[in-house]
């Protein structure tokens, strides 16, 4: 077996994935004083919004604002998630470090969330590359292949479909591919599967899991994806948000509880879980009683981690 990295990134996606599957719309001032706080606690790399049209989803309205307000933070890597080449072509604009163009290995998913289909979007990455290259753009653009684990559409998705639009978004022009499981669906033993496949497809350009914690597995599932060498993973703070076509789904792993588990592991990942757990009591309190999950805010820090953290 592979020892376990040394050190671990948490891609923060509450203000994104998290935000866009609740009511509550919460203010350009808090989502900047929450990315603010969350630097300081340590984090380095946040999924600011996503360039969506705004009758879509007016909570990611103000997306070009907090882009711009995030880039004043020196070291934070601003990323943005994009629907399509006019979503890239306003991430491009705004100077994001990285869009993320998302692409459904579930046909029907596709069908219900993009209106396109799978290969579809792969045509849409070789524009979005076309045009970042046209603009001599330094923004990097990864493909995120999600329901790769199933969808509650269209129920099994094959991995060896999975990994024919990985390789299709790279060979469209992505520059890195990550996997999402969307809705849930993994365990411990499929992501050790997909993800040894995907690695042998991507090497190095293979840079992030993304695991919905709606049966309660996306700690294991990381745990899995660690076991190979995946160093990167997205959370949600508080383990907020959903999808809007997966009734019941949860959001993601719990930032400051996968920074946790890292930490109590072994595994540096730079951020101060004492600020974590205070600024999701921040954040919580915004969201007037939307769902909020986790787990390590209840019981606080053992004693133990409680000083090597500080
Ligand atoms: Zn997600």
């Amino acid at each position: 077996m592979t020892p376990l990295p040394s050190r671990a990134v948490i891609r923060e996606v509450g203000l994104r994935d998290g935000l866009q599957s609740i009511q509550t719309v919460v203010s350009t001032e808090r989502k900047c004083e929450w990315i603010a706080e969350a630097v300081a606690a340590g984090q380095t790399e946040i999924e600011v919004g996503s360039f969506v049209p705004p009758k879509l989803l007016p909570q990611m309205a103000d997306t070009s604002d907090v882009l711009a307000f995030a880039k004043t933070l020196p070291g934070l890597k601003a990323s943005v998630l994009v629907p399509n080449l006019k979503g890239a072509e306003r991430a491009i604009e705004g100077g994001a470090h990285l869009m993320i163009l998302p692409l459904s290995a579930s046909h029907a998913h596709s069908l219900a969330n993009l209106r396109k289909t799978p290969d579809e979007v792969v045509d849409e990455m070789r524009r979005i590359r076309a045009a970042r290259d046209a603009e001599g753009s330094t923004t990097l653009i990864e493909g995120g292949v999600g329901t790769a684990f199933g969808c509650t559409i269209q129920g099994q998705v094959k991995h060896s479909e999975v990994l024919r639009l990985m390789q299709a978004l790279l060979d469209a022009g992505a520059d890195r591919v990550s996997l999402a499981d969307t809705v849930g669906y993994a365990d411990p033993a499929s992501v050790s599967r997909l993800f040894e496949q995907a690695l042998k497809i991507a090497g190095d350009r293979f840079c992030c899991g993304h695991f919905h914690d709606t049966r309660g597995l996306a700690l294991a599932n990381v745990f899995a994806a660690l076991q190979l060498g995946v160093n990167r993973f997205d959370a949600s703070l508080a383990g907020i948000g959903g999808c809007p076509h997966a009734p019941g789904a949860s959001g993601n792993a719990a930032t400051e509880d996968l920074a946790f588990m890292l930490q109590a592991s072994g595994i540096h990942t730079g951020l101060n879980l004492s600020r974590l757990l205070s600024l999701r009591a921040k954040v919580v309190g915004w969201l007037d009683g939307e769902p909020t999950h986790g787990t390590l805010w209840r019981a606080g820090l053992p004693k133990t981690m409680a000083e090597a953290v500080l």
